[in-house]
């Protein structure tokens, strides 16, 4: 051990290497952690954490119509634009100063400047007064991902994700591309903050590989909240025009926006990592290819997070860096499930889900049974709002086993989570059943669908 500076230098101060190296520092390791950007990497920066505030604020503008029921009388609300925006950047500000704490607490070294690998045990980061290398036992390669666009006449006057939290001005009209978690989010919440929000998806719905009739239960719900959307709608061509951005679409109309969101998918983040030099194997769509112990092939660089290119969720990367923690400096008892690891889509509504889509399930169980009820919620008995709600099971018939819970509406992320807890325990439709329900409250339809739909 003593030959090396260190025992591990993770590449990536994001949700995985700052997770791995304060894990692995706890446990007597010395730990190096570079970072080129701001710690914290995209959740915290600009992903999960400024999106969920967003979402909130956007929530309120739904909230203030319904007081309206409830008995309240308020002015005509106003978003200021400028304070959301100062307000999310210091909240992100403390959370950096408290992941650097966090490291700091531990006895990681931290390095601010762009890394690159050399060889299996040696790591060069360009510091701002000249490069330096240090030699390393282990390397973690945690440097996440970066929005991927497709190349288009006009590609330069569109958006990606990373922009969208400190957008100025604030865009009256904002056309968002894409289908998938990123796309919908933030169709959802600038649609709610005051934008005219028109999403454009190539496929026949939104959100591939979620339940079919969660996509389209969602869809609809979200079409209600007064977005444009637009199935199998393609753009050809962007332009500025005197009055903003002009999108051609494929099907020969015109659509005016000014600003474009592309939300077309995350590739990893790779460039000048020194892989092909150093010898790491790729797929080729870059993701760095690692064995079930997040070994790359190389033997002594490891690799977890986006940059696999696998479940691109922070607990995921989280996760695995735990389990790859305790591989090397602890007892090698903690693995890493892949299955029923559950996901919310902060959509307006919200869509919450965990294991099998009804789909899924069929192709895997073979004969399944499926209980679900759609139902106004009891809050837009008073709200005058029309949403509507979606639970659904999906129970594998040879064994009674719940393979698949999915919920659209309010907060479904914090009511699934909870449920995870019992699908990963493999509960069964009669533990469902036997389950009392919390009255009054949207969860317990989960306990108390007792006639199988199909
Ligand atoms: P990252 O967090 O991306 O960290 C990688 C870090 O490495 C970055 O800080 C980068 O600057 C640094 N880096 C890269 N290359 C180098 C280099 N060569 N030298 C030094 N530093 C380098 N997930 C959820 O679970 N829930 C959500 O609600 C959610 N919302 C999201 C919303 C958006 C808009 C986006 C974009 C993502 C969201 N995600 C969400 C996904 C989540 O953010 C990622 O899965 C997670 O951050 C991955 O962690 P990571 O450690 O692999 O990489
Ligand atoms: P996704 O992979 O989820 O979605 C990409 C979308 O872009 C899909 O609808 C895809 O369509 C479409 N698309 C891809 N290429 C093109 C193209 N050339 N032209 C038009 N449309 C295209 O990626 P996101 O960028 O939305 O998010 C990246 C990842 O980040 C997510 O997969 C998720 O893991 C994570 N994330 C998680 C969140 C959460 O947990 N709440 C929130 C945000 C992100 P098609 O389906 O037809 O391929």
């Amino acid at each position: 051990m003593a030959d090396f500076d260190c025992d591990l230098f993770v590449i990536g101060g994001g949700s995985g290497g700052v997770r791995a190296a304060r894990m692995a520092a706890q446990r007597g390791a010395r730990v190096v952690l570079a970072e080129a950007a701001d710690m914290g990497g995209t959740c915290v920066n600009v992903g999960c954490i400024p999106k969920k505030l967003y979402s909130y604020a956007a929530h309120y503008a739904a909230a203030f119509e319904e007081a309206a029921g409830f008995g309240w009388d308020l002015a005509a609300p106003r978003l200021d634009w400028p304070r959301l925006k100062a307000r999310r950047a210091a909240e992100i500000t403390r959370l950096n100063g408290i992941y650097q704490q966090l490291l700091d607490k531990t006895g990681v070294q931290t390095v601010r400047g762009w890394a690159q690998l050399v060889d299996g045990h040696t790591v060069q980061v360009r510091l701002a007064d000249g490069d330096r290398r240090w030699s390393a036992r282990h390397v973690l390669l945690a440097t996440g991902g970066t929005p991927s666009v497709p190349s288009l006449p006009g590609r330069e006057h569109v958006l990606t994700s990373d922009s969208m939290f400190d957008l100025d001005p604030f865009p009256r009209r904002l056309a968002v591309v894409g289908g998938g978690y990123i796309a919908c989010e933030f169709a959802s919440i600038f649609q709610g903050l005051g934008s005219q929000v028109t999403l454009l998806y190539r496929g026949e719905q939104i959100l591939r590989g979620f339940d079919d009739e969660v996509r389209h239960f969602a869809a609809a719900e979200m079409a209600k909240t007064g977005m444009d959307l637009r199935l199998q709608a393609g753009v050809t061509a962007i332009e500025r025009t005197p009055q903003g951005l002009a999108l051609r679409l494929a099907d020969g109309g015109t659509l005016e926006a000014d600003t474009v969101l592309y939300a077309t998918g995350r590739v990893p983040n790779v460039n000048g990592l020194g892989l092909e030099a150093a010898g790491v194997a790729q797929r080729p769509d870059g993701a760095i290819v690692v064995d079930a112990q997040y070994r790359t092939s190389l033997p002594s660089v490891y690799a977890l997070g986006d940059v696999t290119a696998r479940l691109q969720l922070t607990p995921v990367a989280l996760g695995e860096a735990m389990a790859l923690v305790d591989q090397l400096f602890g007892k090698g008892e903690r693995q890493m499930g892949y299955d029923y690891i559950p996901t919310a889509v902060f959509t307006h509504p919200n869509i919450g889900t965990v294991g099998y889509s009804e789909e899924a399930a069929r192709k895997e169980f073979g004969a399944v049974r499926v209980f679900r009820s759609d139902f106004k919620p009891l809050r837009h008995t008073l709200s005058g709002s029309s949403e509507r709600s979606l639970v659904k099971l999906v129970v594998d018939q040879a064994s009674d086993r719940v393979v698949g819970l999915h919920m659209v509406g309010p907060e479904a992320g914090e009511v699934v989570q909870g449920f995870a807890v019992a699908m990963k325990a493999g509960a069964t439709k009669a533990v469902f059943d036997a389950t009392i329900g919390i009255h009054p409250t949207l969860a317990e339809e989960f306990v108390t669908l007792r006639e199988a739909a199909r």
